[in-house]
C-alpha cells in the first residue's frame, strides 16, 4: 500500500515534469515559428521596398531621358542601366551580355573607363562630353556627370554617373557660336570695306588718318622716328582727257601696285584723293625717307606705261615727325612740300622745310 502510494506520487511528478517540458517545448516552437515568420515578413517588405525604389529610379530615368552608369575600379565591372543602354541605341528587350559595355563604348570611340580613372583624384562631381551615334542612328551629344565614391583609404570604390542626351542644347550652343563667328567675320569684312578704296584696294583716307593718329601717338611716346610721304600724279587730268577715263583708272591701279611693292611690312599706303596718295613710314627719318621717295618716283616714271600709252610721273613731298607734332600738322607740312615739288616743275621730290 505504502509502496503503491510512493509509486503513484513519482509517476505524478514525472507526468508533471513531462507536462512542463512539453509546455516549454510548445512555447519555444511557437516562438521560433513566430520569429521566422517575422523575419520573413521583414525580408519581404525590404524586397518590396527595393523593387519599388528600382521602379522609381527606372521611371525617373525614362521620364528624364537619363542613363545611370556605375563602375567598380577593383573588378573593372560596369553596370549599365536601361536608360544608359537606350541612350546608346540599344532596344529595351535586347540582351546585354558581358563585354557589350566595352564594345559599345569602343564603337563610339569613347574611353569612359580611362577618363574616369584619370579623374580618380576628383572629390566633387565632374563632367565629360562625348559625340556618339545615338538611338536614332543620328549623331548625338551626351553629357556624363560623374562622381567618385572613395573608401576609407582614399581609393575610388565606385564611380557613379548620370548620363544625359544634351544634343539639343549642344546644337543650340554650336549654332549660336557659328552665328557669333560669322557675325564677327561679316563685321570684319564690312569694316575692311569701309576702310578700303575700291579702285586700288589701298587704305582710304579714313583709314589713313586713323593709322596716322595711332603712329603719331606711339612715336611721340617712344621717341621713334616717323615719316609721311605724299605723292600726286602729274598732269593726270590730261591723261584722262587724252586716253580716256578707263585708262586713267588703270594708271591709278598701277601706281598703287608699285607703291605697295615699295612699302615694307608695317607701312601703310593709302589713296587720299582722286590721284593723290600717302605713304606712312614708321621708324624712318628724313634721310631714309628721301631715298625711298626717290626710289618710288623713279619706279613710277618707269613702270606705268600701259600698252602704247606713255608712263606717268609723280611729284613727292615728305616730312618727318618732330616733337609736339599733331597728325594734321604733319600732313600739312608734307602737302606744302608736295606743292613745292609741283611748283619746281613736277616729277621731283621735296622735303618739307
Ligand atoms: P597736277 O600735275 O597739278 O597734279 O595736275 P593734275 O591734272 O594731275 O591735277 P588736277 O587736280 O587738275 O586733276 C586731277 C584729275 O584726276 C581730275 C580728275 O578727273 C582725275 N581723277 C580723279 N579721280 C579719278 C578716278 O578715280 N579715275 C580717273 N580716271 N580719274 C580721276
Ligand atoms: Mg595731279
Ligand atoms: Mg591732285
Amino acid at each position: 500500500m505504502l509502496t503503491g502510494e510512493v509509486g503513484n506520487s513519482a509517476l505524478f511528478a514525472v507526468c508533471v515534469l513531462l507536462g512542463v517540458v512539453a509546455m516549454v517545448f510548445v512555447v519555444a516552437t511557437v516562438n521560433a515559428r513566430r520569429e521566422t515568420r517575422f523575419a520573413a515578413r521583414i525580408a519581404r517588405e525590404r524586397g518590396e521596398r527595393m523593387s519599388e525604389l528600382l521602379r522609381t529610379v527606372r521611371m525617373a530615368e525614362s521620364i528624364a531621358d537619363l542613363g545611370i552608369w556605375q563602375f567598380d575600379p577593383a573588378s573593372g565591372v560596369q553596370q549599365w542601366s536601361d536608360g544608359m543602354r537606350t541612350l546608346f541605341g540599344m532596344a529595351k528587350d535586347e540582351e546585354f551580355i558581358e563585354g557589350d559595355a566595352e564594345t559599345v563604348l569602343f564603337a563610339n570611340d569613347i574611353d569612359l573607363v580611362g577618363q574616369v580613372t584619370a579623374r580618380a583624384k576628383e572629390v566633387g562631381p565632374y563632367e565629360l562630353h562625348y559625340d556618339i551615334h545615338g538611338y536614332d542612328g543620328m549623331p548625338r551629344s551626351i553629357s556624363v556627370q560623374a562622381c567618385n565614391l572613395h573608401n576609407g583609404s582614399g581609393e575610388v570604390a565606385r564611380v557613379v554617373a548620370v548620363v544625359r542626351d544634351v544634343t539639343d542644347q549642344v546644337q543650340r550652343e554650336r549654332k549660336l557660336e557659328r552665328s557669333r563667328v560669322s557675325a564677327l567675320q561679316e563685321a570684319s569684312v564690312a569694316r575692311k570695306l569701309a576702310e578700303t578704296d575700291p579702285l586700288t584696294g589701298l587704305a582710304n583716307r579714313r583709314r589713313v588718318m586713323a593709322v596716322l593718329d595711332q603712329h603719331v601717338v606711339q612715336s611721340q611716346k617712344n621717341g621713334e622716328p616717323l615719316s609721311l610721304i605724299l605723292f600726286d600724279i602729274d598732269h593726270f587730268k590730261s591723261v584722262n582727257d587724252t586716253y580716256g577715263h578707263p585708262h586713267g583708272d588703270r594708271v591709278l591701279q598701277e601706281v598703287a601696285k608699285i607703291a605697295m611693292e615699295q612699302a615694307r611690312e608695317g607701312d601703310v599706303v593709302g589713296r587720299v584723293g582722286g590721284e593723290e596718295f600717302v605713304w606712312i613710314v614708321p621708324g624712318a627719318d628724313n634721310s631714309y625717307t628721301r631715298i625711298i621717295s626717290e626710289r618710288l618716283r623713279l619706279a613710277i616714271s618707269m613702270g606705268t606705261a600701259i600698252e602704247d600709252k606713255p608712263p606717268v610721273t609723280i611729284s613727292v613731298g615728305f616730312t618727318s615727325l618732330v616733337a609736339g607734332d599733331a597728325p594734321l600738322k604733319l600732313f600739312a607740312r608734307a602737302d606744302t612740300a608736295l606743292y613745292d615739288a609741283k611748283g619746281a616743275g613736277r616729277n621731283r621730290v621735296r622735303m618739307a622745310a
